[in-house]
C-alpha cells in the first residue's frame, strides 16, 4: 500500500504541472520503496487520473477491504442510423474499437464521447464478512504499478547481463531476476491493488493451512483469479470479493472438520470473531 500512496501523491503533483505519470516498475524492497516512472506532458490525460485514485475502507477486525474510486472514466458511444437519427446509445468503461460491420453498419455512423463521472458510493456501512467497523485510508493509486512489457524487456536484459553479453555484470542479478519474474507472475491481477494474508484468515478460523495448489483450485473453480504477490509469499491478490474469500476458507474449515458443525466450532469462543464469520450465511 505504501507504493500506491506515494504514486498517488506523485501523480497529483505532476497533474498540477499538466504532466501525467506512467509507472514502469514499482518495488517494495526491504524497508524502502523504489519507483521507476515515466513522466509525460499533456493536460488532457491528467483528467483520467481521477479514475486512478481510490479511498480504501478496511475492516478493523478481519482482512476484508473495499475500494471507492474517486471518479470513472467512461465512453458514451452513440450510433446514428442512415437518416442521421440517434438509434443507440450506451456507456462503457473501455474505449470502443472501430467496428468492422457489414455494408448496412458501414453506412451507420458512430460517435464516441469521453466522460468523467463521480461513481456511486457502494461501500457497506460495516464489514460484509464479520460485521466489524470499517476505517478509511488512502487515497491510493489503483491503476497498475508497472508496465509489463517493460518488465519483460528488463528481465530479458538481465539475462543477457548474466551471460556477460552486454559487458556488464551485476552481482545481484539472481535476486533481480527473481523479483521481475514474480512481478510478471503477479501481473494477471495488476488491476487489483491490495492483497490478503490467507494465513491470518486460516488462523482466525482455527484451521490448518491448505496447500497453495488447493487455494488456487478453489478460487479458479469459482471463476476468480488469485496470485501470490512478488513482495511477500504470504500475501495473495484476488479479484474475488471479501465475502467469497472468506467463504472459501469457511468451506475449507468445514471440509477438514468432516462436515461436523461441532468440530467446525471446536475451541471457538461464543461471540468471538471466528464464530461471527463462520455463522454468517455464505455470499
Ligand atoms: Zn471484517
Amino acid at each position: 500500500m505504501a507504493l500506491r500512496l506515494v504514486l498517488r501523491l506523485i501523480s497529483e503533483i505532476a497533474n498540477r504541472q499538466q504532466k501525467w505519470i506512467e509507472p514502469m516498475l514499482s518495488l517494495t524492497v526491504d524497508f524502502y520503496v523504489r519507483l521507476f516512472i515515466r513522466v509525460h506532458e499533456g493536460a488532457k490525460p491528467c483528467h483520467e487520473s481521477i479514475g486512478k485514485y481510490s479511498q480504501v475502507f478496511q475492516c478493523l477486525e478481519c482482512e476484508a477491504h473495499y475500494l471507492h474510486p474517486y471518479g470513472l472514466h467512461t465512453f458514451e458511444e452513440t450510433t446514428f442510423d442512415k437518416e442521421g437519427k440517434k438509434s443507440k446509445r450506451h456507456v462503457v468503461t473501455k474505449k470502443p474499437e472501430a467496428s468492422k460491420g457489414d455494408e448496412d453498419e458501414e453506412e451507420a455512423k458512430t460517435s464516441t464521447r469521453e466522460r468523467y463521472q463521480l461513481p456511486k458510493f457502494r461501500i457497506p456501512h460495516q464489514c460484509t464478512v464479520c460485521d466489524g467497523p470499517l476505517i478509511m485510508g488512502g487515497p491510493i493509486w489503483n491503476d497498475p504499478i508497472y508496465n509489463i512489457d517493460f518488465v519483460k524487456r528488463l528481465l530479458a536484459s538481465t539475462r543477457l547481463n548474466a551471460e556477460g553479453e552486454n559487458g556488464h555484470k551485476v552481482k545481484t542479478t539472481e535476486r533481480i531476476q527473481a523479483i521481475l519474474s514474480a512481478v510478471i507472475d503477479e501481473s494477471v491481477l495488476s488491476g487489483t491493488p491490495l492483497s490478503y494474508e490467507f494465513s491470518h484468515i486460516v488462523s482466525t478460523l482455527k484451521a490448518v493451512n491448505p496447500r497453495k495448489g488447493q487455494i488456487l483450485a478453489a478460487f479458479n473453480s469459482l471463476g476468480y483469479l488469485v496470485a501470490q504477490t512478488y513482495y511477500d509469499p504470504k500475501l495473495f491478490k484476488t479479484n474475488a470479493p471479501p465475502e467469497v474469500v472468506y467463504d472459501i476458507f469457511k468451506a475449507w474449515k468445514n471440509h477438514i472438520s468432516g462436515g461436523d458443525p461441532k468440530k467446525v466450532l471446536l475451541n471457538i469462543a461464543e461471540g468471538s470473531l471466528a464464530q461471527r464469520i463462520i455463522q454468517r450465511d455464505p455470499a
